[in-house]
């Protein structure tokens, strides 16, 4: 795709004003600050890179609301989930996949991590294709006008040893060489890339991790896993192997920079540093992490260590990577009592470039030359993000003067998902004035997917 744009404001690891970006086959080719409009797409507010949502499972969508009743705990919630998950067909999954990506589009999500282990019919019976249900989330993705990393996970096991029960059957490829089987028959495209996951220590055994490890080493490829999201798996693993989750990915060889361990919410000082020596990415899910009342995670102290940190909205609670990023600052806050542990900058640079990096994507993220013209424009004058920095001034002098002073600081503590009006993914305008281009109605494509899961 080619095209000219124009940012009112743009951030490019700094603020400025009166941006021109060309763009030429999908890519940055140009960046000029202090710019008149001429005759560019005008992206009226401040324009940040893509928003990469590093850990997303679809499907839980159908939950938002619904979890929301009574008390309990991630166990608990999971048997909701698992509910949902008995029932999906590929038919279904592509459709509420397609609302659920474009609900992402909205939110300036411009890539997606999809965590994917609901590979096969109901007991674990094979489709015709394989891989049907993974091919409908890459369908989803291209329909919805974003890219994806589908992250195929291996899920052999309910815990520690037991064989899957009757929802997880659907998650099971039996062993790990039939899960590489069967990922090995799925294609990459221009807009989705392959990953591998391990879902858990809980769900793939010690032996058959080796087996994951070496898919993704031979494709260079991504790999994730929950890592520690809950105590009770700590405490499952040091009873099965009388080491941590983390130790136990460590001895495996499955610890490093193509790796990203989700959540690494209940961490020893010892796994921390196994994470940060190793370069391993973490990927916080902090509007997740707070809604199944997991913990927060030591993000600081990992960091510190060594670890990138990316962000995700997993279980779908809400669909806004503005709330991720602040909220992992503001856990932060609570649990120590002092302000600024990250700026702005630092939270969005989680949001956008480690996140990608984290996918495999690592030529998007940034605004700069070269980059995947992946451009999210943020309204600095809607009623959550007016201030003082945001009063435009007339005539073409506006754009020679700063930015708004405080706009970066607005945009990643003040604004939701909802101030994103313009997207461009790859120099396709998928979102204009906060109208979808290709799925205009997204509220009434969730709520028609929605209501096939309750037939
Ligand atoms: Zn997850």
């Amino acid at each position: 795709m080619n095209g000219r744009f124009w940012a009112r404001y743009a951030w490019t690891g700094a603020l400025e004003s009166g941006v021109l970006i060309d763009v030429a086959a999908g890519r940055i080719v140009s960046l000029q600050a202090g710019s008149a409009p001429g005759d560019a797409v005008v992206l009226d507010g401040l324009v940040i890179p893509g928003l990469a949502n590093a850990h997303s499972h679809a499907f839980h969508r159908a939950l938002r609301g619904a979890t929301q009743l009574g008390g309990g705990t991630f166990w608990t919630w999971r048997e909701t989930m698992y509910r949902v998950a008995a029932s999906l067909t590929p038919d279904q999954y592509l459709e509420l996949a397609r609302a659920v990506y474009a609900e992402m589009a909205l939110a300036g999500i411009t890539c997606v991590g999809e965590f994917h282990y609901l590979h096969h019919a109901p007991g674990g019976v094979a489709y015709d294709d394989p891989n049907a249900m993974g091919e409908a989330l890459i369908e989803a993705a291209a329909q919805a006008g974003i890219r994806i990393t589908l992250l195929d996970a291996c899920y052999l096991s309910s815990g520690f040893g037991a064989p899957p029960d009757e929802t997880q059957l659907r998650f099971s490829d039996g062993s790990g060489e039939a899960w590489a089987e069967r990922v090995s028959g799925l294609k990459e495209r221009e807009h989705a890339r392959l990953g591998a996951a391990v879902h858990s220590v809980r769900a793939v055994p010690a032996d058959q991790l080796g087996v994951v490890g070496a898919w993704a080493a031979q494709r260079h490829a991504p790999i994730h896993a929950h890592v520690s999201e809950q105590p009770a798996e700590n405490e499952g693993c040091l009873a099965a192997y009388g080491v941590t989750p983390t130790r136990l990915l460590a001895d495996h060889g499955l610890l490093g920079p193509r790796t990203t361990a989700v959540h690494a919410t209940h961490l020893t000082p010892q796994d921390i540093a196994l994470l940060g020596d190793s370069a391993t990415t973490v990927c916080m899910c902090p509007t997740t992490e707070r809604d199944l009342a997991d913990g927060i995670g030591p993000a600081l102290e990992v960091q510190a260590a060594g670890s990138p940190l990316s962000l995700g909205s997993d279980s779908q609670a809400v669909i806004d990577l503005f709330e991720e990023a602040r909220a992992m600052e503001l856990n932060e806050r609570l649990r120590t009592r002092r302000r600024g542990h990250w700026t702005a900058d630092a939270l969005l640079r989680a949001a956008t470039a480690d996140g990608h990096a984290s996918l495999g994507w690592p030529e998007a993220g940034t605004l700069k030359v070269g980059a995947l013209a992946d451009l999210v424009t943020v309204s600095l004058d809607s009623v959550r993000t007016a201030s003082l920095g945001s009063v435009r001034t007339a005539g073409l002098d506006s754009v020679r003067t700063a930015g708004p002073p405080h706009g970066l600081e607005t945009a990643v503590f003040a604004a939701t998902s909802a101030d994103v009006s313009d997207v461009v993914a790859g120099g396709r305008v998928i979102v204009r004035r906060g109208v979808h281009q290709l799925v205009p109605d997204v509220a009434g494509a969730l709520r028609q997917a929605l209501a096939r899961l309750a037939t």
